[in-house]
């Protein structure tokens, strides 16, 4: 059977040197979220790179790609070919520590990357619900509880945690905004009860930029998206409602607070974060480009608003060859995009 170019790009990506895959290399973005200057507990911070890890990353970035401003993309995609180094930089949900050390870093190697903020967050200052959960999973008392739409669960000793707490955070994000929103309201109640303020100091990784400091960071050069108004998933268990606003909303308030919003970027991301009628929405909240967290390359001939990106992990070492490799993922991309036609 002849493999796919993708699969031998696959494999190849793991066993051959840079130099003989970068012929295959094509425009690619790449994500982050936080960085922090030291991780205390990685089960919690599970969004946030370590300050030494993320200035390898950009330092290698810098050397090897040319990184350039997404005002840049429209032109890319017309020749691709041509763009075999080329990155777009990104981070999601408008973490505080994008301000006080992501940006510097940044700074420094004159790298452009823009940042996808969730509105009502930074509005409220109200903690990522998925990272409330994992706070309720992680540290609430040993007990029997009933959450809302979960039903009844046992939390039990320390080394049962991350588990009980992956497998919950999945069964929450399937859920719909409202019933969600009552399941994470029962498990901070259950936290504030104890040391959630506590918690909520020792994890101030996971705290929101305010306006003003998304507007610094606009000043600094940074370009800011929408990466909807609530963090949560906006799959087809959403009303059409719901991902209306949360299309809308976003664009409205960056406008307002900022300038300009032409980007938006799901969160979550995956397949199974993105229904046929979020895209939808949030092309006709009039964004240029939408992106998903779905591995792939950017070419003309994938949807604007179900753009591929790499989510990168805390260490990289083999960048120079994954980058080019990620083209591999575009047989899957465009599959599912056959599926959510309008
Ligand atoms: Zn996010």
């Amino acid at each position: 059977m002849v493999k796919g170019l993708g699969q031998l790009l696959r494999g190849a990506a793991s066993r051959l040197p840079a130099r003989l895959l970068r012929p295959f290399g094509r425009p690619v973005a790449l994500l982050f979220h936080g960085v922090e200057a030291r991780i205390v507990d990685a089960r919690v911070q599970t969004n946030h790179h370590d300050l030494a890890g993320f200035s390898d990353i950009v330092k290698f970035l810098k050397g090897n790609f040319d990184v350039l401003p997404l005002s840049a993309l429209k032109e890319v995609l017309r020749h691709p070919a041509r763009h075999r180094r080329s990155i777009f930089l990104m981070s999601d949900d408008g973490y505080a520590n994008n301000l006080t050390e992501a940006a510097g870093i940044l700074a420094d190697f004159a790298l452009p990357w823009t940042l996808f903020v969730s509105t009502h967050h930074i509005d409220s200052g109200r903690r990522n619900p998925a990272f409330l959960a994992r706070l309720f999973f992680l540290f609430a008392p040993d007990e029997h509880y009933v959450i809302p739409h979960l039903g009844p669960l046992e939390l039990g000793p320390p080394a049962s945690r991350a588990q009980a707490a992956a497998r919950g955070i999945a069964r929450l994000k399937a859920l719909d905004a409202a019933r969600a929103d009552e399941a994470v309201a029962t498990m901070e109640a259950v936290l504030a009860e104890g040391d959630l303020a506590a918690l909520l100091e020792r994890f101030r990784s996971d705290a929101f930029l305010t306006w003003p400091q998304v507007a610094a960071l606009a000043r600094r050069g940074v370009e800011i998206g929408a990466h909807a108004h609530f963090h949560w998933p906006m799959h087809g268990g959403q009303t059409k409602d719901y991902l209306i606003r949360q299309a809308r909303l976003p664009r409205a308030r960056i406008e307002a607070e900022i300038g300009p919003c032409r980007y938006f970027a799901y969160p979550f991301g995956n397949t199974p974060d993105i229904g046929r009628a979020a895209w939808q929405a949030v092309r006709d909240a009039g964004y240029d480009y939408g992106f998903t967290t779905l591995s792939g390359s950017l070419d003309a001939g994938i949807n604007p608003w179900l753009m591929p990106r790499y989510g990168l992990r805390f260490r990289e070492p083999r960048l120079a060859s994954l980058v080019p490799a990620l083209r591999a993922g575009n047989p899957r991309l465009r599959a599912w995009q056959r599926q959510m036609r309008d």
